[in-house]
Parts: C-alpha cells; structure tokens; sequence
C-alpha cells in the first residue's frame, strides 16, 4: 500500500472518543479488531505515514489473516513459528521462576546467617554483662 494513501485511507477510518481523542478501529496481521489512537511518523523525507500501517495492521480485515499466537499475544508468518515461539516463551518462563526460587533460597540463607550472628552477638554481651555485674556485686 502506497505510504500517502494510507494516511488518507486513516484519516477516513478516524472517528473521535467522547473525550474528542481520534480513534481507528485497525485489524492486526491476524483477524483481530484493535481500536487504536493512531500515531504518525514523519519520515526524513517528509512523508507522513501511520505507525501501525507501517506494523502490518490494516484498515479492514487481511484476506489471508496470519496465525495468532498466545505466546507473545502477536501473530506469526506460521504454525511453526508459533509453535516456536510458545516453546520459548515456556522455556523463559521456567528459567525466570528457577532464578526466583534461587533467588529465594539465597536471601533465606543470608537471612540465617544474620540471625546466626546477631544471636552470638547477644551472647558475647550477656557473658560480658554477667562477668562485669558480677565482679560489681
Ligand atoms: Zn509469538
């Protein structure tokens, strides 16, 4: 789609919020409706395009809508991708929780050891308080 028009196509499309804010229902790669604020993006050479034309949404539903995917809650060229991208995620997901129960274990560690020491601390001061009261008394 040629740049120019599709600012026009936008422009055609806008309809406003009570509150007066622009508002375009898009179709992302995938079928799904969005309704979105556009946004504009002047290029170097001073054209003016629609930020998510430019991502692949469209101004009414894609003929061939591409695969959604509840991985990333985006779309993919295909199954496989998907598929791909849902393992990642999976195998991300599991690594972050790891890391959190490492993480865990390690401030529960270092919270014992500090207890450790403190309870010794006391000790050393309940013998020197026991030893100095007692040569007082
Ligand atoms: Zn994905």
């Amino acid at each position: 789609m040629d740049i120019k028009e599709s600012l026009a196509n936008t422009g055609t499309a806008m309809s406003q919020m009570p509150s007066g804010i622009p508002i375009v229902k898009y179709y992302r790669p995938d079928g799904r409706e969005e309704i979105k604020t556009p946004q504009y993006h002047t290029r170097k050479d001073g054209v003016v395009y629609d930020i998510f034309l430019g991502q692949g949404y469209s101004l009414t539903p894609p003929e061939n809508p591409k695969p959604s995917c509840v991985g990333c809650n985006g779309w993919h060229n295909t199954e496989g991708e998907v598929k791909a991208c849902i393992k990642e995620r999976k195998r991300f997901m599991a690594k972050m929780n790891q890391k959190a129960r490492e993480d865990l274990a390690k401030e529960r560690k270092g919270k014992d050891t500090e207890i450790s020491e403190l309870k010794a601390q006391v000790e050393k001061l309940t013998k020197l308080m026991e030893a100095t009261l007692g040569k007082a008394v």
